[in-house]
């Protein structure tokens, strides 16, 4: 199935995707540095052109192994999978799209090398089955009914682009990092399916007593019901131009915001009370560049703003740290650690509530989820 959809095309009108948020081109990560040791003929060539497909790369696997538990759940209608900029599903069509760079390992590379950030197969896997969870729901229509609106909410909705998540809530499960299902009830859905189908994720147990728990009992029961017939929606090819990019221009694009930049020198102050003066430990952005990306996942995960978000906080704090000359203390490296992991946490929250790192709320800014 994969292979007919990569080699025989049926472009379609484009349709937005009920995509997670991590390939979005607004608002998007910072380039670390310019990567090295990437071929220049890569970086000029269209991805269309690049020769990729899903047979015979890393992904086929992780795409049979999804289609295996789809199967092993009693689900005859295994979603295709395609090569697209971002992650998502296109609404309305029961058909996966993945990220192109993870067809190929050298296209991988660079995505980490900029980004400071790649999918690794566990990841992979876990979005593999939150997109499944749209394509089912597309593919049986389960939206249009009265029982999944009351269990999820309107699938009208519109998605809530500064939406705030409640850390603490039980009427939802976990699955993708921050609070994904919260933001909407398609997302809703996709989250409650993806633990559901998840190889012993024991979800009777872990969301016993919770509001989770009777969506996780729906998904059950309707698979047990439909699970074995035919779709009613087909899935075809959505061909939304996406590979019609430049590589090069592909990543300037992911680079072009950084919401950061507006916050000047106003933490000066606060990075200097975090490492004091006349430490003579290795350079505090040093120290950032190495940890940074693993900060920017916990960070992300604990305030529900963006990976790419915190990561170009943590970017530009770096920057600063550097120009400011600050040295570690390694007798009060907790501490300074400590520190400095609260300011961005606390910042990163100012962004989830306000659209700005400071606080100061912009006319029309907020947490772009989708
Ligand atoms: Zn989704």
């Amino acid at each position: 199935m994969v292979d007919d959809l990569n080699e025989k095309p049926e472009p379609a009108p484009a349709a937005p995707k009920a995509s997670v948020s991590r390939g979005e081109a607004a608002e998007a990560p910072v380039p670390a540095e310019p990567p090295r040791a990437v071929r220049p003929e890569l970086l000029s060539a269209k991805v269309r052109d690049l020769g990729l497909t899903i047979a015979g790369s890393p992904l086929e696997p992780l795409v049979q192994q999804l289609h295996r538990e789809l199967h092993e759940k009693g689900i005859t209608f295994l979603p295709p999978v395609y090569l697209s900029d971002e992650w998502g599903v296109p609404e309305g069509v029961p058909i996966i799209a993945v990220p192109f760079y993870l067809a190929k390992p050298e296209l991988a590379k660079l995505e980490e090398q900029i980004t400071e950030d790649l999918e690794d197969e566990q990841q992979i896997a876990m979005y593999l089955r939150h997109e499944a969870g749209h394509a089912f729901n597309y593919a049986y229509e389960l939206y249009r009914a009265k029982e999944w609106t009351d269990l999820f909410g309107p699938f009208s909705r519109p998605y809530i682009e500064d939406y705030v998540a409640s850390p603490h809530s039980r009427q939802f499960v976990r699955h993708l990092p921050g609070w994904y299902a919260q933001m909407h009830p398609e997302e809703d859905f996709a989250e409650t399916f993806a633990v559901w189908l998840a190889p012993d994720s024991n979800w009777r147990e872990k969301y016993a007593g919770t509001g989770a728990l009777p969506k996780l009992e729906y998904v059950d029961r309707v698979v047990r019901e439909i699970g074995g017939r035919e779709p009613l929606v087909q899935p075809k090819l959505i061909d939304e131009g996406e590979l019609d990019v430049v590589l090069a221009d592909y990543y300037a694009r992911r680079a072009s915001t950084k919401p950061a930049e507006r916050i000047s020198t106003f933490l000066d102050g606060d990075l200097r009370l975090c490492f004091g003066e006349g430490g003579e430990g290795p350079a505090v952005s040093e120290l950032l560049k190495k940890h940074r990306a693993g900060m920017s996942h916990v960070i992300s995960d604990m305030t529900g703003a963006r990976y790419e978000i915190v990561r170009s906080l943590l970017v530009f704090v770096t920057e600063r740290c550097e120009a400011l000359g600050l040295r570690s203390d390694p007798s009060k490296l907790p501490t300074q650690i400590a520190h400095m992991t609260a300011l961005v946490t606390g910042l990163s929250f100012n962004y989830v509530r306000t659209g700005d790192f400071l606080g100061i709320p912009q006319e029309g800014r907020g947490e772009k989820r989708l």
